[in-house]
């Protein structure tokens, strides 16, 4: 491991000005992805520059959205009164990912920026990886990709991103809010992440010592009803192979309002507008959700490894459909 400096932020202006002022910087939140990755050799940043004791934890509502501090640990979202009755599918997004342990010390902020699971990124023994190593060329592709997306992908690279709780929060058009050396801003999740095309090592737009500080996350109507459904090769302690995260409003069999987004196949968290298009107005059926699931996966683009998920997602969207319309039946 390469030996680095630890500081501790005083406040937020002060993390952000040392963080901006220097490009060897990197924040600490929670550490199971930056520490990871730092013991691997992947990452070796000169300084940790520790945020967790800056007032950016807890969770506040208003009428319309709750705002999670971007401190705020999984665990703790997730034992949310609110978030249990108005944003059932993003608790159990948040309950499906890493284990109980880590979600007590991993931060929602944190989580929105976890790094891929990608084997050859966390090898840095492998020389072709365009992510760690710009213009080295991707392993993933001629390599072992069966976790890897099909959605979203270049031929540059076609890491998965692999945080759970971004697909409902995708789906709700969460808001990132955050502080960097130009102020402050507020940036929709749908547009925070960039798909990786020639530039897979830009993975947001976040600015070089830009802090996230909260997430805000609208309610659903009280007439919704949503759900999260995690396909995974063990049932615990595992990353998706696919899953959906589905919110619809139906009255008299009919679909008032949907809010559909994927996770484990794309590149970014996916949100699914032409299945929306598909559902919005169309009766609950199964005949919909299946043509629902086709609109969704329609740009797919898989490789030999990874063929399997595009029938494996349809079905999952689809189960993850039924399930929700029959719980307002
Ligand atoms: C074994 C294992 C299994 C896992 N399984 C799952 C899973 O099933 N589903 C899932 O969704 N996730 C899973 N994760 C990922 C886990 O949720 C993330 O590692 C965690 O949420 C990261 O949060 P953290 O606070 O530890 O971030 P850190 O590791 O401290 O930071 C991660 C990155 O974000 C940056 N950062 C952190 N906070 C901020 C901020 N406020 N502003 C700007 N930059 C910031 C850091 O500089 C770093 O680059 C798993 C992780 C492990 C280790
Ligand atoms: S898929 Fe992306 S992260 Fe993985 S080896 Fe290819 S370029 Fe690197």
């Amino acid at each position: 491991m390469h030996p680095f400096e630890y500081t501790l932020a005083g406040d937020a202006d002060q993390a952000v000005a040392v963080a901006t002022a220097d490009p060897h910087t990197s924040f600490l939140a929670g550490g199971t992805t930056q520490l990871d990755l730092m013991k691997d050799g992947v990452l070796h940043p000169a300084r940790l520059l520790d945020i967790t004791r800056l007032p950016l934890k807890g969770i506040t509502h208003t009428d319309a959205a709750i705002r999670v501090g971007a401190l705020t640990t999984m665990e703790e979202l997730a034992a949310d009164p609110l978030v249990r009755e108005r944003l059932p599918f993003v608790r159990e997004a948040l309950l499906l990912g890493a284990s109980t342990q880590l979600r007590n010390m991993a931060t929602i902020g944190g989580n929105l920026l976890q790094r891929a699971r990608c084997r050859y990124f966390r090898d840095p023994t492998v020389p072709a990886c365009n992510k760690r190593n710009p213009g080295s060329g991707c392993a993933a592709i001629t390599g072992i990709h069966r976790m890897h997306a099909i959605l979203g992908t270049s031929d540059h690279c076609i890491a998965l991103h692999a945080s759970d709780v971004a697909v409902p929060l995708a789906a709700l058009d969460a808001v990132v809010h955050t502080q960097g050396a130009d102020g402050t801003r507020a940036i929709p999740l749908t547009e925070f992440y960039l798909p990786p095309a020639e530039t897979p090592h830009v993975e947001n737009v976040l600015q070089h010592g830009e802090l996230i500080t909260a997430i805000e996350i609208p309610l659903l109507p009280s007439a919704a009803r949503s759900h999260y459904i995690k396909v995974r090769d063990r049932v615990s302690y595992e990353f998706a192979l696919t899953s959906a995260g589905v919110a619809l409003v139906i009255e008299d069999g009919l679909i008032q309002e949907a809010r559909v987004a994927l996770g484990g196949v794309g590149t970014l968290p996916w949100r699914a507008w032409d299945a929306e298009d598909v559902l919005r107005g169309s009766r609950a059926d199964t005949e919909v959700f299946r043509s629902a699931a086709e609109a969704a996966l329609e740009g797919a683009r898989p490789l030999p490894g990874t063929a399997f998920k595009v029938d494996l997602a349809k079905r999952t969207l689809v189960r993850t459909l039924e399930t929700v319309a029959g719980a307002q039946s």
